[in-house]
């Protein structure tokens, strides 16, 4: 049985799914879902992130981190977290990154929160030499103050999407069944009052539910015990549009197509996040596009700087990855920062009177 079966077989007896629903088992399911059957990223997977182009990327949010938790007493214990870390290359940067940071690492408590059986191996290998524990939910982490990081965690969760259906409403995408085939369509329109009227024309707005109760844990969590929290994706402010898609060997692939082969994703709605993590208490203390976040963290400086103990390719290199992170033609616009802290917190490095 494949998951396509599975879906097809839930559809004729259940009705449409809204594609929230389809995009979790996709991702998610146990035995035939996308993250749980094996490692995505890098040139033979489906997508590569940030963290896979450069050291810089981790090094910069690690010292980021770091600066923030001296700001704050340095706090020990403290928990460093990571959602949904992929191989552990970003953990494995900070970690490098704050050796000599006095007292971080002996203070830290490292936690990572994924779910994918593959990929926490990965990360075990990765982070050979640390204790490092696994988490399924935000919910599990322990109770101390929180330093964390999340890249390319919120566009994997799934969303809800809906298209305006003039005075009646808003109609709900559904993924159903036509002639055996998975189709995407649309539920009756109802009242969505987030959202307000639906306006004349074609307008899509979607939301990530489950983005949204992560962003509520760890708003109260900061709120409660204070620290600094980095969403790191692409989407924007208030996004608007369809931004559903798949992605398989780095091109663009038909989502509803061999269903648990692609990854798919949506644009992240960060307005969503700060109003839930502020709604349960944080402070949302600076958003910023990629690009410029990183060269105010010294980015720049960095790649310089291993550039001059590098050879004639070696510094080609180090230049074609920072251009990679930071250009605004390739992720350094797309890709934005969101920083959450407790309300009695400084503000982080790179968001110092940006508010
Ligand atoms: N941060 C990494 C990987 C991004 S891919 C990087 O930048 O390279 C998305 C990651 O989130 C994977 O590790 C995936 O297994 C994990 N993930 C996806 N959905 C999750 C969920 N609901 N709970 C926990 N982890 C999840």
């Amino acid at each position: 049985m494949s998951l396509g079966e599975i879906l097809a077989r839930r559809i004729a007896r259940e009705g449409p799914m809204p594609l929230s629903d389809y995009m979790a088992l996709c991702l998610a399911h146990p035995e035939f879902g996308y993250y749980p059957t094996r490692d995505p990223l890098g040139a033979a997977g489906d997508f590569t992130t940030a963290p896979e182009i450069s050291q810089i990327f981790g090094e910069m949010l690690g010292l980021a981190l770091a600066e923030a938790w001296m700001a704050r007493g340095a706090p020990a214990p403290f928990l460093l977290a990571e959602l949904g870390p992929g191989r552990g290359t970003l953990m494995a940067d900070v970690l490098r990154a704050t050796a000599r940071v006095p007292g971080f690492h002996a203070a830290a408590r490292i936690w990572l929160v994924e779910t994918s059986p593959a990929l926490r191996a990965a990360q075990k290998r990765r982070l050979e030499g640390f204790e490092v524990s696994w988490a399924d939910t935000v919910a599990e982490l322990p109770d101390l103050p929180l330093f964390l990081l999340a890249n390319e965690f919120f566009d994997a969760l799934p969303i809800r999407q809906f298209r305006s259906a003039g005075p009646a409403g808003w109609a709900e995408s559904m993924v159903g069944l036509e002639g055996g085939r998975l189709t995407l369509g649309l539920a009756p329109p109802v009242p969505m009052p987030r959202f307000g009227a639906a306006p004349e024309g074609v307008v899509v707005r979607e939301i990530c539910p489950a983005g949204e109760a992560v962003a509520t844990a760890l708003g109260g969590r900061l709120a409660a015990r204070g620290g600094l929290a980095l969403a790191i994706d692409y989407g924007g402010w208030d996004g608007q549009g369809d931004t559903f898609q798949a992605l398989r060997n780095h091109a663009v692939a038909d989502p509803l197509e061999a269903p648990g082969e692609a990854d798919l994703t949506a644009h992240v709605d960060f307005a969503a996040l700060a109003a839930a993590a502020s709604a349960a208490g944080a402070r949302v203390a600076g958003y910023a596009e990629q690009g410029a976040y990183l060269m105010r963290l010294g980015a720049g400086a960095r790649a310089e700087a291993l550039a001059a103990r590098a050879d004639d390719a070696g510094q080609e290199a180090l230049r074609g990855q920072l251009t990679r992170l930071v250009s605004p033609e390739q992720m350094g616009r797309l890709f934005k920062v969101l920083a959450l802290t407790g309300p009695d917190d400084p503000p982080p490095p790179g968001f110092e009177g940006r508010e």
